[in-house]
């Protein structure tokens, strides 16, 4: 490949879901000579339809939350219910102690990464769908990348940008290319779901809500999307998938098992194929180097339970954004931001991480299920539910309480077997 033969851009940004389209975004918005490629064409299916409430400000400075609102159905919690014992209990992101938006939506993804597509090329970025990048030679100190895309019907289209983003999403192109990513062996579950019809809906108090089934092995989703359709899924062990070949079969055989869902399950239909996904969770060892940064599923990912995958995709892509701005300035300024915006981007998998490591552990489980506010820790774990980060010390003091309080129970329950928790 040679840089004179190739068109030359500020940044090419790899992929066009959430994360992808964001940055994308939010570049073009500043006039920089940005081009988004997408593989693939919107409107196509994705999974991760629950948002959270600090979506909706993304959404806010994006421009498009009537849009986003329009398109999905309210949201106002998370519920989760206990196969083991039938008990529910609700989340309602009113009761957060971060006062922000109240609430978040269900999408249907092929229609809101069509939106957030559109809006980045509205917003001046050169989106193009239906382009492959095959192969990225990143920059060497101030000089550009060399990239070759190719296109649907084999033409080849050669980039060269000065700054790479990547939001290729579960491919993780660059990660994969530097052999920088690796499995999360503590957190080795795989997951199977699809889009049923005639599900009954959940109870008034909780119409709207997300809900968790905790079932013997892993766990249940049911979101309401639009038309009457409802999203659910089971993530398991890859044990409980070992000698299955019939994907369908199994979702069935696992959903129809909860006696907590069952009920709801009476007369329902499927309604698009089932799709299931491997190799689960995994991290990229850094979310940068010389000229390029991670964005999204392109650097990690974790069990989506608290809904928190596009989320992060979306704040790492404005986080990218940012980083991509000051190295064009700057490459020093650039690495700077770079080396903070991984560390952020690195605490918040993290916080998420810490409990869904300890989803399955019986201590948490009690915890979830019969939630104390004693120092407000109830009103903590809401906020975290909602995505939002604490801002200050006063919003760490219940998250801390909360983590003492499972150590100094996890302890007691092995001191004392014989320890009566809730049978979650
Ligand atoms: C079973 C399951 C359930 C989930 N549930 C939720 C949920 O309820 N809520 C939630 O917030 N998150 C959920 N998630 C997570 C969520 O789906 C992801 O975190 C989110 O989509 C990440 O966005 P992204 O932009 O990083 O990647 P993606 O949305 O995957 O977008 C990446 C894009 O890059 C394109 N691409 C890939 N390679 C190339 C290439 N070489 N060239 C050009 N384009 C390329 C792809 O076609 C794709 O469009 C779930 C995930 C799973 C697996």
């Amino acid at each position: 490949m040679n840089e004179n033969d190739a068109e030359a851009c500020d940044v090419l940004v790899i992929g066009g879901g959430p994360g992808g389209s964001t940055a994308a975004a939010l570049l073009a918005a500043q006039g920089v000579d940005t081009v988004l490629l997408e593989k693939s064409r919107h409107p196509r299916f994705h999974i991760g339809e629950s948002l959270l409430p600090r979506n909706m400000e993304l959404f806010e400075r994006l421009g498009i939350r009537p849009q986003v609102e329009a398109m999905g159905v309210h949201k106002p919690g998370a519920e989760f219910v206990s196969d083991a014992s039938g008990a529910g209990v609700a989340f309602r992101f009113a009761d957060s102690l971060q006062q922000g938006c109240s609430y978040a939506c269900h999408v249907r993804r092929a229609e809101f990464d069509a939106a957030l597509f559109a809006n980045a090329s509205a917003r001046g970025a050169r989106a193009a769908e239906g382009v492959r990048v095959r192969n990225v030679r990143l920059p060497t100190a101030g000089g550009r990348a060399l990239v070759q895309a190719e296109v649907e019907g084999g033409a080849i289209r050669r980039l060269a940008p000065r700054f790479v983003l990547d939001a290729s999403g579960r491919d993780s192109f660059l990660a994969n290319a530097l052999g920088t990513r690796s499995l999360d062996k503590r957190n080795n579950t795989a997951a199977v779901f699809g889009h049923f019809h005639g599900v009954a809906p959940n109870s008034a108090e909780t119409e709207g809500f997300i809900t968790i089934h905790l079932c013997a092995e892993g766990w249940i989703w049911t979101i309401p999307l639009p038309d009457g359709v409802t999203s659910i899924g089971y993530v398991g062990p890859t044990a409980a998938f070992k000698g299955h070949t019939d994907m369908q079969t199994l979702l069935l055989a696992r959903l129809h098992a909860s006696p907590t869902l069952r009920p709801r399950l009476q007369g329902s239909t499927l309604a698009s194929p089932v799709s299931g996904t491997g190799n689960y969770s995994y991290r990229a060892r850094s979310a940068w180097g010389e000229g390029f940064f991670l964005i999204g599923d392109a650097f990690g990912f974790i069990d989506p339970v608290f809904s928190s995958g596009v989320l992060m995709a979306m704040t790492s892509g404005e986080r990218a954004a940012g980083v991509a701005r000051a190295w064009l300035d700057d490459p020093r300024a650039g690495r700077a931001a770079a080396r903070r915006a991984a560390r952020k981007g690195g605490r918040e998998m993290d916080q998420f991480g810490w409990l869904i490591h300890r989803i399955n552990d019986p201590v948490l489980r009690h915890m979830f299920m019969s939630p104390s506010n004693v120092l407000r820790m109830r009103d903590g774990l809401v906020q975290m539910l909602g995505g939002h980060a604490p801002a200050s010390l006063r919003a760490h003091l219940p998250i801390a309480a909360f983590k003492l309080t499972f150590r100094a129970l996890s302890l007691a329950s092995r001191m004392l077997p014989g320890m009566a928790l809730h049978p979650a």
